[in-house]
């Protein structure tokens, strides 16, 4: 870990801190943990998104409140600190105009190759979520002081962007950051994970039942589909939120070793790619206007959906 980063931002008098749009566990608890050793450092910090909590994760700004961004309030800031994003483009418009205006800026991040707008001045580590490389900012600075919300908040970004300590980031410096974060928060691991995943409505049951209806298989089972249209959002009343972890059943079918979740959604299609295999979904979803890890990626395509299924099956079978 960089000690002239941590000596870096504790420099500051105030770091806006930005996670990206759409946030997820890893973005949330990153930055609500990122936020509180700010502070506790001395530094004051506002945390910024564009775009609000999924409601599974709202109960995270009672630790710290994240809002949505103003010129105002990143003038009043003298550096911008990025989590959980390699890309400007990740955070949103108004990130986009923080980095216009001549203020250090960090980036905290495990995706592979970060954009080089961040000089320096990035800490960008293949690990299994950012809130683990923000774990290691409180090991840098002295564990001790850790708070029992900011334990529960990095434990939350590590257990969600590990799909619950399954996937192959994990190492067993995950495992040793989580007893420790069990040990100093003094909680149970049910009080977050009856947070995160059993807040299910049973509308959302009722988009997943037309999903599961869309799943199809392609080179010999080798890579599983699963699509939502707009249609569907609409005859249950759910929203693209909803669609949380529905591409984990094609990946969970046996002889499946890469799932693609088609969604319509804002007038274009969002693709979400897992892989368990050695196919590279980041590599893949490149092609697709994105990117992301080797095993979890994310692209748009503008194309209609069947058209859509065609060019993305197409690109994934020849990396086959
Ligand atoms: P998800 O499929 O859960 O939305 O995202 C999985 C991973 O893909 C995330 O870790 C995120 O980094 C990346 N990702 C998702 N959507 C996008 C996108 O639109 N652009 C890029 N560059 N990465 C994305
Ligand atoms: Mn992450």
């Amino acid at each position: 870990m960089s000690i002239s980063l941590v000596s870096s931002l504790l420099r500051h008098q105030c770091l806006a801190v930005f996670t990206h749009i759409r946030p997820d566990g890893d973005a949330l608890g990153s930055q609500v943990g990122c936020c509180l050793w700010l502070q506790q450092h001395g530094v004051s910090a506002i945390a910024f998104n564009e775009d609000p909590s999924p409601h599974n994760l709202e109960w995270l700004q009672s630790y710290f409140p994240v809002q949505k961004p103003s010129k105002e309030a990143i003038d009043r800031c003298d550096g911008i600190l990025f989590l959980d994003g390699n890309h400007p483009d990740r955070f949103g418009k108004l990130a986009e105009y923080a980095t216009t205006l001549g203020k250090p800026l960090y980036l905290i991040d495990h995706h592979p190759s970060p954009v080089d707008i961040y000089a320096d001045r990035h800490w960008s580590l293949s690990t299994s979520s950012t809130a683990q490389l923000v774990y290691d900012l409180y090991l840098e600075t002295g564990i001790e002081k850790i708070t029992p919300e900011a334990a529960i908040a990095l434990y939350t970004g590590m257990v969600t962007d590990t799909g619950s300590f399954r996937f192959d980031s994990v190492s067993p410096s995950t495992h040793l950051a989580v007893a420790d974060l069990l040990a100093r928060g003094h909680f149970k691991p049910n009080i977050v994970h009856e947070q995160l995943y059993d807040q299910r409505s049973p509308a959302q049951f009722a988009l997943l039942g037309m999903a599961l209806g869309t799943m199809k298989f392609f080179a010999d089972g080798r890579i599983g589909i699963i699509c939502v249209t707009q249609e569907m959002f609409q005859k249950t009343g759910t929203v693209y939120g909803d669609t949380e972890a529905f591409v984990s059943y094609p990946m969970s079918t046996k002889g499946v070793e890469a799932a693609v979740i088609f969604i319509e959604y804002e007038g274009r299609i969002k693709l979400s790619f897992r892989s368990k295999s050695k196919l590279d979904v980041n590599l893949w979803a490149r092609q697709f206007e994105g990117g992301g890890h080797a095993k979890a990626a994310g692209g748009w395509t503008e194309a209609p959906l069947d058209e859509a299924i065609d060019r993305v099956l197409k690109v994934g079978m020849a990396s086959l």
